[in-house]
């Protein structure tokens, strides 16, 4: 729906507007950076157990995680979203804790299977009881495992949340 802000600017959408002729845009950065941030996430490639095969299915061409500008990276340094697919024992939480610790900020962690959300079926004495004992998690996304659709569901409401943020760009935020 187009609204009319003034006769020379047209609102388009929330804090975006153009100038009809002069091939101009006007925005806030908050709007921008989140936008290209949430359009270009690179998770990192780290997968512990079974969760992982779907989350490998939804990077396949059948999903196509590509088409959300999601490109998986094989260098900690180089990712902002950690996908905790699979079950996480005691023994992996140092490894796991020691990638993230890599990952440069603004990064993002996702909880994908009901394993990483709380432990899952497995509450044993070697079994993490859910990754946000350790680690911040922002999406969790449940199933057993969860398929594809799901985990894309996941990246929606991760997309949505980081849209939202407000000076996440600026070190004096
Ligand atoms: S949630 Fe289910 S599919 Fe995923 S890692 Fe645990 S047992 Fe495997």
């Amino acid at each position: 729906m187009l609204i009319n802000a003034s006769p020379d600017v047209i609102e388009i959408e929330d804090r975006v507007k153009i100038i009809p002729g002069a091939n101009t845009i006007i925005t806030s950065l908050d709007k921008l950076i989140n936008w290209s941030r949430k359009s270009s996430i690179w998770p990192m490639t780290f997968g512990l157990a079974c969760c992982a095969i779907e989350m490998m299915a939804t990077g396949a061409s059948h999903y196509d995680f590509d088409r959300f500008g999601i490109v998986f990276r094989a260098s900690p340094r180089h990712t902002d979203l950690l996908i905790i697919a699979g079950t996480v024992t005691k023994k992996m939480v140092p490894v796991i804790r020691r990638v993230y610790d890599q990952m440069p900020e603004p990064r993002y962690v996702m909880a994908m299977g009901s394993c990483a959300c709380s432990g899952g079926i497995f509450n044993t004495y070697s079994v993490v009881q859910g990754c946000d004992t350790f680690l911040p998690v922002d999406v969790y996304v449940p199933g057993c495992p969860p398929k594809p659709e799901a985990l894309l569901e996941g990246i929606l409401k991760l997309q949505d949340k980081m849209q939202k943020e407000h000076f996440r760009w600026s070190r004096w935020r």
